[in-house]
This record gives C-alpha cells, sequence and structure tokens, in this order.
C-alpha cells in the first residue's frame, strides 16, 4: 500500500548520492522518480549536438522548445528521450557535465523545463501513486508542497571521488580525482544560484556514511512524516 500522491523532494550538489538515494527510496516505498537534471541534461545534449551557441541566452531561448524532451518515472528503468531517440548514455559526458549549468542558468529554460516537472509530479499525484522527485530546487521551486524534503550534502573530495568513479565507467574517459574536483568546484559556483535548499528541508551529511544508510535515513523521515501510511515492497 502507498500513501496516494505523496512527493518527497531530495535536493543536493553533484555527487552528493542523490540519483542514487532517490531511485533507490522510489524502489523501496513503490513510487515514481524523476530526475529533474537530466532534463537539463537532455537538452543540453541537443542544443550542442544541434550547434546552438549555448552561450547566447537569446539562441538557447529562441531553440529550446524544438527539444521534444520525454523523460520517464520508472525507477527499475529511468528513461530519458529527445525527439524520440534513447540519449541516457549521451547526457552523462564531460562534455554535457560541463556546458549544462550554463544552460540551465537561462530563465527561459527554467520556466519550461520546471513545468514539465510539476506537470509529472501532478500526474503521478493524480494517480495516486507518488514519486520522488531529485535535482537542485524541488522542494523550494518545483514542489515546495511536498511534505518530506531532503537535502543531501557531502565534502567536496567524497563528492569528486564519487564522481570520477562514475566517469571510469565511461569508455575512453580517463579524468583523475583532481580534474573532477575541479570541474565540480568550477559546476557548484555556476549551479549556486540555481541550488535552492528549502529551509524545511532535512539536511542528510553523506560524507562518512554509505548509501543503504542514506536510504534508511530518507525513509525513516517519510515514515515519521507521513505516520507510518507508507510500507515498503
Ligand atoms: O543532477 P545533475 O548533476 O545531473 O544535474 C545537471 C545540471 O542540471 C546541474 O549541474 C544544474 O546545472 C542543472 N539542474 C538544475 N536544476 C535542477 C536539476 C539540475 O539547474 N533541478
Amino acid at each position: 500500500m502507498q500513501h496516494p500522491g505523496l512527493v518527497i523532494a531530495v535536493d543536493g550538489p553533484a555527487g552528493s548520492g542523490k540519483s542514487s538515494a532517490a531511485r533507490e527510496v522510489a524502489r523501496s516505498l513503490s513510487l515514481r522518480y524523476l530526475d529533474t537534471g537530466a532534463m537539463y541534461r537532455a537538452l543540453t545534449w541537443w542544443l550542442l549536438a544541434n550547434h546552438v551557441d549555448i552561450a547566447s541566452t537569446a539562441a538557447v531561448a529562441q531553440h529550446l522548445r524544438r527539444a521534444k524532451i520525454e523523460i520517464g518515472t520508472d525507477p527499475h528503468a529511468p528513461a530519458i528521450r529527445v525527439g524520440g531517440a534513447d540519449v541516457a548514455g549521451l547526457i552523462r559526458t564531460r562534455e554535457v557535465t560541463n556546458a549544462v549549468s550554463a544552460v540551465a542558468a537561462v530563465p527561459q529554460v527554467r520556466a519550461h523545463l520546471i513545468a514539465m516537472q510539476r506537470e509529472i509530479i501532478a500526474r503521478a499525484v493524480a494517480a495516486g501513486e507518488g514519486i520522488v522527485a531529485e535535482g537542485r530546487d524541488v522542494g523550494s521551486v518545483i514542489a515546495p508542497e511536498a511534505p518530506v524534503k531532503v537535502f543531501l550534502t557531502a565534502s567536496e573530495a567524497v563528492r569528486a571521488r564519487r564522481r570520477s568513479a562514475d566517469l571510469a565507467g565511461q569508455p575512453g574517459v580517463t579524468v583523475t580525482v583532481a580534474l573532477t574536483q575541479t570541474e565540480q568546484a568550477r559546476r557548484d559556483r555556476r549551479d549556486a544560484p540555481q541550488m535552492a535548499r528549502a529551509a524545511d528541508a532535512v539536511e542528510i551529511d553523506s560524507t562518512d556514511i554509505g548509501l543503504d544508510e542514506v536510504i534508511r535515513e530518507i525513509v525513516s523521515l517519510v515514515m515519521s512524516r507521513t505516520a507510518g501510511a507508507v510500507w515498503t515492497s
């Protein structure tokens, strides 16, 4: 049994482990899952692939609606497509990662993607399914009414180690932890205006704890906020 229409917001910086934690929480509570960062990445990938000058706010604003982004909400098989093409792997490249903050800073981009994200969340709620949505501004901007909000952090060094372990899994990619940390610090700076931590979010610092412990903490927070009306499957 699920808590009808439950919305769980998981925000935090790159490498904090929020994607893995959010997906696992969605799986164990049988909720939908929304990776809002994947949508910014998909749009960035499309703009780069179509040679749109992402340094030009006007060019990005002019072309952004041409990217037909579709995102799945199954936590067992997260899917992201642009114009019908599967871009799940393409959006995780270093090139996209290093370009995405500039695109995400464009107000028209945010307005467009936030409207889509709100609609996806509203659909899950209307279907009585509930959803775990993760990103930078879920608890503060996209779904400020969410009854459960988590802000996941970790030290810069630990986040960089996790990110470079992820990147090491990509064919042909060799990046050092030091380079990853430098690029991560730059992305943190550029993302700072978008990182809107909700005042009522519960902070979980994952520097010294593993993914399982983070998941346990989030699930127990959900239980306390919903008076135990959510069961793990
Ligand atoms: O979460 P992830 O690292 O995949 O997000 C990629 C980028 O998308 C971030 O660096 C940020 O620029 C942007 N983003 C955002 N708002 C969100 C989620 C992601 O601006 N809610």
